[in-house]
């Protein structure tokens, strides 16, 4: 199925996803392999833990995890009001009820409307593409001479003006009955951006095809990366969605660790080995610790070249608020030369908890299921794709298959394979979404504050009664007022 693709935004390419899923597929047979007890052992003699080991300044992160929990902080995460957009005589039209809205489809485009669905499920996101702030370079330049209907531009339109037209219009007063037309302007120059890729940096040949299928990943790759090209405050984005993996190698005879180049896409892609996993979460254990990686001398002063490194483990530097997981479903056979898929029974989690492969492991790093994305049919260019999403207000769990939208309870929402309501059709879990649990994280820092609140109480008397070399020996313990 790998059709070259161009397009590369701010050091995250559709190529460099496509690459490392190659790459993910031919490592596949080495790492079942490896054997769970090699592992551990690699990963006690790591010395990444106790580079930065909490509590130094108390707060139990990376210095990074910690700026982007900053940033995030500000940000607001609630979900849209019910009067988001003012009526006509400027009343106030709150829509009739919370539910999401079906995307009509009348021409192939299931994987787009797949994709936008898990993005209106984002109440974050959906305030920060509020935030968005039209600049001139927002606005687009007309093809005069254009023929075809997805060469119309020159430049833009800009995919962030138009998200941000949809989410208005999504959770706009219209009654969530009615789908979303594929006539809106909005939905149209999203994907005509996809059809021309056209991005800040430059566009050109058509990446997506109009009437054709194309792969739900790449589309949402596409999404990120030009969401990302076109508005300014990418800290805010990065603390969103980008998820900075550092991986370490170390050398089996010297023991040396060296930290690699870091992998800081926006997501996760996992391979899956369906025989030794029966979860996500194993595929992703195997991603972070079994995966081989790439060959790599060791030249340490013992080794000096010598020897190669053998064992690879990847840390989270920096996690996402909003982090995507690909299962790697689809590849390629070389010796047919036909696209295959991996059909699947791997349970997915409504929570996911990632604390243990953080590079320091202070703060709780656990999500909850928001999507899932899957996908009926022998490859990412054929077939079908459906999406299963957690909305908003009481029972928020729907399937939305197009424009129809239907209540579904939890275990079809976290099923494997999907089962949407009205259809025998069976989809493969193919992109999930989770958003972090805000809680833990809140809970810890407030115990830290409460924690340094405490010592300060404590310490304002010994402080005074100490000598003037510091000594306050035999002072140290708890004061009771
Ligand atoms: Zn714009
Ligand atoms: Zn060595």
């Amino acid at each position: 199925m790998a059709r070259y693709r161009g397009g590369k935004s701010n050091g995250t390419s559709r190529n460099g996803a496509r690459r490392r899923r190659v790459a993910d597929t031919s490592t596949s047979t080495i790492q079942s392999r490896v054997d769970r007890a090699t592992r551990t052992g690699g990963r006690s003699t790591r010395s990444t833990g106790n580079r930065f080991l909490f509590p130094i300044d108390g707060t139990g992160r990376s210095a990074m995890q910690t700026e982007r929990d900053d940033i995030s902080r500000d940000m607001r995460k609630d979900w849209l009001p019910a009067d988001l957009n003012l009526g006509a005589n400027n009343q106030p039209a709150p829509r009739p009820n919370l539910r999401p809205r079906g995307i009509e489809n009348p021409d192939n485009h299931c994987y787009w409307n797949s994709i936008l669905q898990t993005f209106m499920q984002m109440p974050q996101f959906l305030h920060w593409i509020r935030g968005h702030v039209p600049t001139i370079s927002c606005a687009p330049i007309w093809n005069p001479g254009a023929k075809d209907h997805d060469r119309r531009y020159l430049q833009g339109p800009c995919v962030c003006c138009n998200m941000k037209a949809f989410a208005e219009e999504y959770w706009g007063p219209i009654n969530p009955q009615i789908p979303i037309p594929h006539t809106s302007p909005s939905l149209e120059d999203i994907k005509t951006a996809s059809f021309q890729n056209i991005t800040m940096t430059g566009g050109g040949v058509p990446k997506f095809h109009r009437s054709r299928q194309e792969d739900a990943q790449e589309a949402l790759v596409f999404l990120l990366n030009v969401l990302n090209d076109y508005d300014l405050r990418t800290e805010q984005f990065d603390a969103m969605f980008r998820l900075f993996l550092v991986p370490f190698h170390t050398c089996p005879v010297c023991g040396e660790e060296k930290e690699k180049e870091p992998n800081t896409d926006t997501g996760l892609i996992v391979t899956i080995d369906a025989v030794n996993n029966i979860t996500v979460e194993d595929a992703i254990h195997d991603k972070f610790e079994k995966d081989p990686g790439p060959p790599s001398q060791c030249n340490s002063e013992t080794c000096n070249g010598a020897n190669t490194d053998k064992i690879q483990v990847w840390v989270i530097r920096a996690a996402p608020r909003i982090l995507s997981i690909t299962l790697n479903v689809f590849g390629w056979d070389p010796a047919t030369g036909h696209a295959t898929k991996t059909v699947h029974p791997l349970r997915i989690g409504e929570e996911l908890d990632l604390t243990r492969y953080q590079e320091v492991k202070g703060v709780p790093l656990t999500y909850r299921l928001s999507a899932v994305v899957s996908h009926r049919g022998r490859t990412a260019n054929s077939g079908h794709y459906v999406a299963s999403v957690r909305s908003q207000g009481v029972n928020p769990l729907y399937n939305i298959n197009d424009s129809s939208v239907r209540r579904i309870n939890r275990a079809r929402f976290s099923a494997n394979p999907q089962a949407p309501p009205n259809t025998k059709s069976r989809f493969q879990a193919y992109i999930l979404t989770y958003i972090r649990d805000e809680g833990p994280l809140e809970r810890f820092l407030e115990s830290k504050k409460r924690a340094v609140d405490i010592l300060k109480i404590d310490r304002g008397p010994l402080l005074e009664q100490g000598d003037e070399d510091g000594n306050q020996e035999g002072n140290v313990g708890v004061h009771v007022a």
